[in-house]
């Protein structure tokens, strides 16, 4: 048989793309996905005991995009969640991001807003240019808060001191002299009411779209008649690692589930300074399911798995840079998501991407028009 796109993987990139072009453009499309399964990393799913989990980690969704809600909502409806967490430090659960609350609590301070803005610039140590993400937490809030909150989670999460990280990865995480304990303050901030899978299914059920699950592209690539290939996977495997292998970040899960109803006071609770694993997750906290036993998971970071994150170095961006350049010589193959094009993008900018790129592929004027 014939595609008009073979989609290599089946995570949000692959499927955003299968489902306009099958949709709209009456396009024959084949997903290939290594995994037995759809959704990429998003994937969740019932454990034996009834209990939604994400298999390969939480998975919070917030956006201040609308057309990235409009979009997603065609398949799922929404349970408003807002993330909060709190992380373990000196044996108090303190609100991260660092705010008003976190700091009082912490050294048994009183600051107001205006007391506690004036304590950041006292212990802030200026850096003229903020490159590493060392430089952006000890320039804002000191090194005593730095090392507490940060030094050790990051190095545990990337196997690398934040002075060797861009400054992209802990700018993710704001500092706030305020009370709010929100993890996101986007204006869209959301779970699929009936989990992400179940939005993956509606999103690749048509007869334009066919699946080939537990495949390998590289096995069956030899064998398969096709006009255009997307690809969503690493891009560096894609081209046979022809400059080097770009280094991704991996992580061990550890799924329990727990005797207890409640196991932890909010849904994440990180572990910047003990233990091996970074964070523990509690499901129904996200979920809202309700279940007399509870699932957790503790992760731990590590170098060989499942490429997870791209590592924001420069000297990966370089290298990165020469594979984009090859990808850009392909004519009949697109880069897209986080592995294709190499970068640390939340779900919904993969979402704003493949949505790009199916107007540059159809040649739609708007984002509005693809959607
Ligand atoms: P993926 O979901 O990785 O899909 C790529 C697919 O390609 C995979 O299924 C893979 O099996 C398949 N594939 C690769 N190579 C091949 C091959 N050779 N043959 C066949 N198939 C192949 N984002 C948020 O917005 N909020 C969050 O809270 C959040 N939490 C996260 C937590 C963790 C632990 C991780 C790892 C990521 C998190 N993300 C979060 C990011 C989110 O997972 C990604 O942005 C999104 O899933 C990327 O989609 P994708 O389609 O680009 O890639
Ligand atoms: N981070 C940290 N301490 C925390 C939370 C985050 O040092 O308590 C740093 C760490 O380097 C982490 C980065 O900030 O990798 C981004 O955190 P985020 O929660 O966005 O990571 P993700 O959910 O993508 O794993």
């Amino acid at each position: 048989m014939h595609f008009d796109y073979v989609i290599v993987g089946a995570g949000f990139a692959g499927s955003v793309l299968a489902e306009r072009l099958a949709t709209q453009a009456d396009k024959k499309i084949l997903i290939i996905d290594k995994r037995p399964h759809i959704g990429g990393n998003a994937y969740d799913c019932l454990n034996e005991d009834g209990i939604l989990i994400h298999q390969y980690g939480p998975h919070i969704f917030h956006t201040n995009s609308p057309e990235v809600v409009t979009y997603l909502s065609q398949f799922t409806e929404w349970r408003p969640y807002e993330h909060r967490v709190l992380a373990s430090v000196d044996g108090q659960l303190l609100p991260i991001p660092i705010n008003l609350d976190t700091v009082n609590k912490l050294y048994g301070f009183s600051f107001t807003s205006e007391e506690l803005a004036d304590y950041f610039a006292s212990v802030g140590e200026p850096v003229k240019d903020i490159k590493t993400s060392e430089d952006v937490v000890v320039s804002q809030v000191g090194r005593d808060l730095y090392e507490k909150f940060f030094r050790g989670y990051t190095r545990k999460q990337w196997g690398v001191d934040p002075s060797e990280l861009d400054k992209m990865v802990t700018s993710r995480i704001p500092t706030r002299t305020n009370q709010d304990d929100r993890y996101f303050t986007d204006q869209f901030q959301c779970m699929p009411l009936h989990g992400y899978t179940k939005m993956f299914e509606k999103m690749v059920a048509h007869s334009n779209i066919q699946l080939m699950l537990g495949t390998d592209f590289k096995q069956v690539k030899d064998e398969l008649s096709y006009d255009e290939l997307i690809y969503t996977g690493p891009v560096d495997e894609y081209f046979d690692f022809c400059f080097g292998k770009l280094p991704y970040r991996s992580l061990r899960f550890d799924h329990q589930t727990v005797d207890v109803e409640d196991y932890q006071p909010v849904s994440v609770v990180n572990y910047p300074n003990d233990h091996a694993y970074t964070r523990i997750t509690e499901y129904k906290k996200l979920t809202g399911q309700e279940h007399p036993k509870t699932s957790i998971t503790f992760e731990y970071p590590q170098d060989e798995g499942d490429p997870y994150y791209p590592v924001p170095r420069p000297e990966n961006a370089a290298l990165y840079r020469q594979y984009k350049q090859l990808a850009d010589e392909q004519k009949s193959v697109h880069f897209v998501g986080r592995l294709g094009t190499y970068r640390y993008y939340n779900m919904d900018q993969v979402v704003a991407q493949a949505l790009t790129l199916y107007k540059k592929l159809v040649g739609a004027d708007s984002l509005q028009e693809a959607i």
